[in-house]
């Protein structure tokens, strides 16, 4: 008789539930994770919104950023060991199609994605490939070690931005990934950084956080008030939000020469900018998405920030209440939600 699970399984049209599913069996290059923590992404509350904002498969278990111990291992699996602790890299490209020839293996047209379409890491175990483990030290606090997949996405952001400490740097949005980049920004030695947020509560939570220079958009001109701070505007912006608002307050905003990252995503937003803006002032613009071979810089960067990306953690659930993790993240009642099996 196989052994069962909790598990917090997509039944599809926003449907969810915790229940006991099979634990699955690993084939000869993948690893049985027991799961140690997991944390609840905003792609996951677009998965189940009614129509969804992303796809997920009917049936899959969710969850794709978590970490776990190895306890079973395929035959032909090699480079892991039975109790390592591991980080699940959640998006496994094709390897062939036209993006992952041209190396853009985070942009595959035919991934499989753990939470999406092959089962996550809400529930109690998982299977995933060996290439796509990450060894964490036992020192990363769980919770901390549960955001290492949005940890990574920021890096890949980053890494393409290459801020200097030297630069001023604005920042719109103070939700999670806002605040993950404001940490990573801080690490890499910015001193001139605003953060721009119009939500009371994410406001608050940006002041619980450390964050020292907060505008409102809504109230005060950003312009104005960099001019007055910093003599000047921003050289590098970036977009945590995903509203056409701030690609186009953005591209006024910025300095000649300066970089602007869109990394929030939303595909029903538009934006007017003035194109002479982009080469008048002879403007970069990235876009980032996913996490692109930055799982490592993630968790070398998790080290010594432990306290302060404690912080965005502010709920901390057993599995069995995954559905209130998700109720108070749709309210906008929580920052981040880690899950605990
Ligand atoms: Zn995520
Ligand atoms: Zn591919």
């Amino acid at each position: 008789m196989s052994r069962t699970m909790k598990a917090a399984v997509f039944e599809g049209n926003g449907v969810f539930g915790v229940k006991e599913v099979p634990v699955p069996a690993p084939a000869v290059k993948e690893v049985l994770v027991k799961i140690e923590a997991g944390s609840i992404c905003g792609s996951d509350l677009h998965v189940l919104s009614v129509p969804p904002g992303q796809y997920a498969k009917p049936g899959t278990v969710l969850g794709h950023e978590f970490l776990g111990r190895i306890e079973e291992l395929g035959s032909e699996v090699s480079t892991v060991k039975k109790g390592d602790r591991v980080i699940i890299e959640p998006i496994v490209p094709c390897g062939m199609c036209d993006a992952c020839r041209r190396n853009l293996t985070n942009l595959c047209e035919n991934p499989s994605i753990l939470g999406q379409t092959v089962d996550g890491g809400f529930a109690e175990y998982c299977v995933a490939p060996e290439e796509y483990l990450h060894p964490v030290a036992e020192e990363i606090p769980a919770k901390i070690a549960a955001l290492a997949e949005p940890i990574a996405c920021v890096m890949h952001g980053m890494m393409e931005l290459n801020p200097q400490p030297y630069e001023r740097v604005v920042l719109y949005g103070a939700g999670a990934i806002g605040l993950i980049f404001y940490n990573m920004l801080k690490s890499y030695g910015v001193r001139h950084l605003a953060v721009c947020e119009t939500m009371d509560s994410r406001i608050e939570d940006a002041k619980r956080c450390g964050v020292d220079f907060i505008i409102n958009p809504m109230q005060e001109d950003v312009g104005a008030v960099l001019k007055e701070r910093w003599g000047g505007g921003p050289d590098v912006g970036i977009d945590a939000v995903g509203a056409g608002a701030v690609f186009e307050q953005l591209v006024g905003l910025m300095n000649k020469g300066g970089r602007i990252l869109i990394f929030g995503q939303n595909n029903t937003q538009t934006s007017t900018v003035y194109p002479s803006q982009i080469n008048t002032k002879q403007l970069k613009i990235f876009g980032t998405m996913a996490v692109y071979h930055s799982i490592p810089a993630a968790i070398e960067m998790m080290n010594g920030l432990e306290d302060q990306l404690a912080k965005i953690v502010t709920h901390e659930l057993p599995l069995d209440q995954f559905e209130d993790g998700i109720r108070l993240l749709r309210e906008k009642k929580a920052l981040k939600v880690v899950i605990y099996p």
